[in-house]
Order: C-alpha cells, then structure tokens, then sequence
C-alpha cells in the first residue's frame, strides 16, 4: 500500500535577486497502484515536486503523507532512503565504470542485504526489464534504452512501494521512446508499484496514466483522468498544453436550457451543451480541437444562403495518418482541421465546414490559469 496525499506543499527558492515559487499550494490525492503524471512546460515545478516526495528537500509550507503517515513537513522530513521509493532520472545516472551487475546492486549493498539474496534480487530486477543475462556488460557496451532499463532495474531491486520517474525517456529516439512507453506501463501493472512520473510531452502522460496533474508556474492547472484533461480542460492553459487546439474569440448568441449558442464569426456559430455559467452576449474564448472540425466533400447545397457555412482551403499538410487543412471562412478566420487521410481538397477549394461541440470548451475571455502567488 502506498498512496500519497500532497496537502498546500509550496517551496519557493530565494536567489539575490528575486525569489521564485517553484510549487505553489499543491493538492493532489496520488492512489496507491496507480500511474500518476506531473505534466507540464518547463520550469513549471515538476522536480520540485518530485523531490520533494522523494524527501530531498522539506518545503517551505504543507505537507506529504504515505498512507496516512506523514513524511514531509516544513520542519522535518524523513530521509530519502527511509521512504521506501526508487527514482529513475532522466541522464540515467548509471556509473560507467561499473558493469550491469555492480550498478544495480548499490542500493542492496547500502543496506547490507547478504550477497546470495542480493544476486538472486538482481536477476529478477534484470529480468523485469528484460536484461537478463546482461550481468557483466558496462554501461558503454549498452544502447540507450538499455541504460534506460539499468537505472530502472537498480531503482526497482530495493523492491519500493513508489518509483518516481523524472523524464526517464526523453534522452531516447522517438521509436524507443514509445516502446519504453508501453514497457513502464506493463512494469507499473505488473509490480502494483505507485509511479509518479514527470514529463513535459503530453502524448507520454495521455498513454501511460491513470491520472494526470497539469502544472503551470508551479501550480497544478488540472488533476483528472487523460480524457477529462483532453476533452474538459479546466483552463486555456490545459487546452492549449494538451494537443492541437484552435483558441478562437466568440460571442455567447442565445442560452437554452443548460446550453446555448455561441458565434465564433459571423458566418459561424457552434451549440454547446454546457453553457450555464454564461449569458448572452458574453465574450468569451472557445478551444475547439482540429479533429472536431467536419469538412465537407462540396460546398452545402444552396451553399451559405441556405445556412450552411462555406469556407476556402487555404493550405494543406499531409502527415500520414491524418490531414491536416486550414479553412479560412469569408470574414477570415482561419481554423485549422484535421481529417482522415482520403479526405482530400486542393488549397484554394470551397468546402462545407461544421464544427462538432463534443470537443469545444467555452471560457470567459480573458480568464487566464491559476498564477503563481
Ligand atoms: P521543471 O522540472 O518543471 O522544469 P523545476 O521544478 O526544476 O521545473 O523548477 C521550477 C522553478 O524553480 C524554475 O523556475 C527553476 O528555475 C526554479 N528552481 C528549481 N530548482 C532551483 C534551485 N535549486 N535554486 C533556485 N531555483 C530553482
Ligand atoms: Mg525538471
């Protein structure tokens, strides 16, 4: 069992000439079992975070509980090594002059485990990261990926009930990036252990996580489940963080029940289900997601006259599994669209254009993110 509660942490680092607040009132519930992500730019706190539940610092305000008990306070923390965590770091931080074997027994040795039992727990760290048989080899002898696996066998072979991970992959090529991906997913299902990962790329939070906290200027922006962060961001800052978005300016038209309309040119106009905090008129910001956007083969019969809106092909990127076009309505509002690959137009083509609110947030114009204090 091993959840942590985050409760008000705040650190703040005081340099001559200013101070910075790397982690801002942070509250999260991390479950136990399960994979949680600290996504966002950087600089926006996500180390600090880390570090501050692996015990290498205390913070300046609030607390970290394990299971209840509590670990860090501004006061007093209990040591790294008394945690019961593993972390994994981004540069490996594997020794090179020690071969596979010697590199993950340290931590087994530190804590005076006898040397049969410590061979038997190196195996079968080795063999959960599929580097059996590799006892021997020196770090240069080994691909990137398999340094990878290094640091993280020797972080696993203390058997930790937490393993907290700072951008473990993003020293690797695109390719091995996403097999690792699938590989620390397997690993966290299989073990039961909590991971609390860090990463900047939000592709790598969508795949492997249970929950994701957003963070931005050392404060966490959202904290929910990859499709509520995807399809409900909580801000423009999530919106915009978490893929492609098109950030439009809008008007509210009418409200109708818990929804209403609202017109993102006037030729355009979008209904929305949930628009209760709204009323007409308001000005607001609409992130509409470029797969949202329907596209279609001619322009509307009748064309705008009969209420269909027509827009121009204005360019077109082929990227493979999907196109994507930007479709430029009459009053000049570009909107960028992606589309199955067999759905074809020629830049400078008419088409019919309809935009899908599943995928739309409305936000009151000029609502920005959380700050930092
Ligand atoms: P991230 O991991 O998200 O890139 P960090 O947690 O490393 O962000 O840093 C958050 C902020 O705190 C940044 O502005 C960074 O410059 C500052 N910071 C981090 N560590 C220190 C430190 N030891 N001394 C001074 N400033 C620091
Ligand atoms: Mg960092």
């Amino acid at each position: 069992m091993a959840g942590i509660t985050l409760r008000g942490l705040s650190k703040s680092f005081s340099s001559r000439d200013s101070d910075v607040a790397a982690v801002s009132d942070v509250d999260i519930e991390i479950k136990d079992n399960s994979f949680v992500t600290l996504l966002g730019p950087s600089g926006c706190g996500k180390t600090t975070t880390l570090r501050l539940i692996a015990g290498y610092m205390a913070p300046d305000r609030g607390t970290i509980e394990i299971d209840g008990r509590l670990l860090s306070s501004p006061g007093s923390v209990v040591p790294p090594e008394s945690r019961g965590m593993g972390m994994v770091f981004q540069n490996y931080a594997i020794w090179p002059h020690k071969n596979v074997f010697e590199n993950v027994v340290f931590g087994l040795k530190i804590r005076k485990v006898p040397s049969a039992d410590a061979r038997r727990k190196v195996e079968e760290a080795l063999a959960l990261v599929n580097l059996a048989g590799l006892e021997s080899r020196y770090p240069g002898e080994l691909s990137g990926g398999q340094q990878q696996r290094v640091a993280l066998a020797r972080s696993l072979v203390v058997e930790p009930d937490i393993l907290l991970l700072d951008e473990p992959l993003s020293n690797l090529d695109a390719k091995l990036r996403e097999r690792m991906r699938s590989e620390l997913k397997e690993l966290q299902r299989r073990t039961g252990i909590t991971f609390v990962y860090v990463t900047h790329d939000q592709a790598e939070a969508l795949a492997l996580s249970d929950q994701i906290a957003v963070m931005n200027l050392g404060r966490v922006q959202q904290y929910g489940a990859p499709f509520d962060v995807y399809a409900h961001p909580a801000n423009r800052m999530v919106a915009d963080f978490m893929g492609l978005v098109n950030l439009v300016p809008g008007k509210v038209r009418e409200r109708s029940g818990a929804g209403g309309t609202v017109e993102i040119a006037p030729e355009l106009a979008v209904r929305v289900d949930k628009l209760d905090a709204f009323s007409p008129g308001d000005a607001v910001e609409v992130a509409i997601r470029p797969e949202s956007i329907k596209l279609g083969a001619s322009p509307p019969p009748g064309g705008a006259a009969a209420g269909g809106t027509v827009a121009t092909i204005s360019n077109h990127v082929f990227l493979g599994n999907i196109s994507e076009y930007y479709a430029t309505l009459p009053s000049g509002l570009t909107l960028r669209v992606q589309t199955h690959p067999l759905q074809q137009f020629k830049v400078g083509e008419a088409c019919a254009i309809e935009v899908d609110a599943t995928l739309c947030t409305v936000f009151h114009a000029g609502a920005g993110e959380a700050k930092a204090a």
